[in-house]
């Protein structure tokens, strides 16, 4: 996603784009069921994407806009409800399958000249002289390239060409992804209830189907991971919230670890990360391919700004590795800050989190706030 994302709003500009991509996306069609991998998309990351000549094709394919989100604690019912009402939008963002804002972005690559993609791509070898590299590819083709971005997702194989490391590590809990067919009609909702085993999560799919997402122990997910169908609903519907209704049908189920990584630098000489590939976050606040996105942006305004001499000195890159290091870290630190305070029972932490969710649905000002840095309005808390 963030690659292509890139390539494209490098269309029609002086550079010429090659894009490698291994995996060839399965073509979309109406009849498919959901697939489990999907993002909330935020309004800056839509506006990109419709800059780019994206986002009608994704719209064209499908996607579910959702208007309100509640976030509450276990035994403190009343929490906190976000709606885009309130700061006069028509929603807070959209849940689309990765797959489509992939294919969408490829559809709009079609009208670039300058953009071309190489789909399957299985690279053989990548060399780095210091400066530029050369790809060469399992048929035998081979690309010389001054600039190599790496949106090669979180095991970069770029990065590990250049040397980059990371520092990382492993929250003490995984997730169990499924999607569901539900009772209830198309929702504009999306809720999160935390509890201090981790939170449950109801992201809203077009039609009436949902994307349920359950963070808890390893053994706990690997548990569910084994149940039969009908024990999994049972399971979902004993566990989860009211608000979830019956489950018509379980559609469809997998599991991620949960991993905070985060690249030592983003830029050598000739090579930049973005993406995934220089920051991978926990997922509860659905931020991840966000923040992808907004790299893209910024890789996007140093690129077109940059000079041919510029570039070979090194300006525009740091430039960008200035922009994006603090926001990222920021997000990610508040991803931290939130998987802490709630899977915590020591009281302090416990007081602070119902005072922090009670205070922010009270107050409007830093409701609207909150809201506007989730949607990707505003780039600080
Ligand atoms: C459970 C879960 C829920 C999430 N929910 C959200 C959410 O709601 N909102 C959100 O913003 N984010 C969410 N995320 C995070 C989001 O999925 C990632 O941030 C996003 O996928 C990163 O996109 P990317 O393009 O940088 O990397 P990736 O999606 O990892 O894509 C990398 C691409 O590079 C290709 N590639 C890799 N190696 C090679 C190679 N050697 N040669 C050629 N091609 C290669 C891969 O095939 C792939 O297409 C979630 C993550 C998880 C685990």
């Amino acid at each position: 996603m963030v690659g292509a994302a890139l390539a494209a709003a490098l269309g029609n500009t002086a550079y010429r784009v090659v894009v490698l991509e291994q995996q060839l996306p399965e073509p979309f069609t109406a009849e498919q069921p959901h697939d489990l991998r999907v993002s909330a998309i935020s309004v800056a990351s839509q506006q990109l994407l419709a800059e780019v000549g994206a986002w009608s094709a994704i719209l064209a394919m499908r996607a579910c806009p959702y208007r309100r989100m509640r976030v509450w604690e276990e035994d403190w019912q009343s929490g906190t409800l976000f709606d885009s009402h309130d700061i006069q939008r028509d929603y807070l963002g959209h849940i689309i399958e990765n797959r489509i804002v992939q294919l969408g972005l490829w559809q709009a690559l079609e009208q670039y000249d300058n953009v071309e993609v190489i789909c399957p791509a299985s690279i053989n070898q990548i060399d780095y002289d210091g400066s530029a590299s050369t790809l060469t590819l399992d048929d035998g083709r081979s690309f010389h390239t001054s600039l190599l971005v790496g949106a090669d997702g979180a095991r970069s194989r770029v990065r590990d060409t250049a040397g980059i490391g990371v520092t990382a590590w492993e929250y003490p809990m995984h997730v169990l992804v499924a999607n569901v067919g539900t009772v209830y009609s198309q929702q504009d909702i999306t809720w999160q209830r935390f509890r201090q085993t981790g939170p449950e999560a109801f992201l809203p799919l077009s039609g009436p189907h949902a994307s349920l997402v359950w963070y808890n122990t390893p053994q706990k997910v690997q548990e569910l991971m084994a149940m039969d169908i009908d024990s999994l609903k049972a399971a979902f519907e004993q566990h989860f919230p009211a608000e979830l209704g019956q489950i018509a049908a379980i559609e469809g189920r997998t599991w991620f670890p949960l991993k905070r990584q985060h690249a030592q630098s983003y830029v050598k000489p000739g090579i930049v990360l973005i993406g995934d590939a220089a920051h991978s976050i926990h997922p509860l606040a659905g931020q991840g391919v966000n923040l992808g996105f907004m790299d893209v942006m910024a890789l996007r305004d140093v690129l077109r700004e940059a000079t041919p001499q510029s570039l070979r000195e090194g300006a525009p890159l740091q430039d960008y590795e200035k922009r994006r290091r603090q926001p990222n870290l920021l997000m990610m630190s508040t991803m931290d800050l939130f998987a802490r305070a709630f899977s915590s029972s020591l009281p302090p932490l416990k007081l602070l989190r119902i005072l922090g969710l009670g205070l922010a649905d009270k107050t409007g000002p830093i409701k609207n706030k909150v809201m506007k840095y989730a949607m990707g309005l505003s780039s600080t808390l």
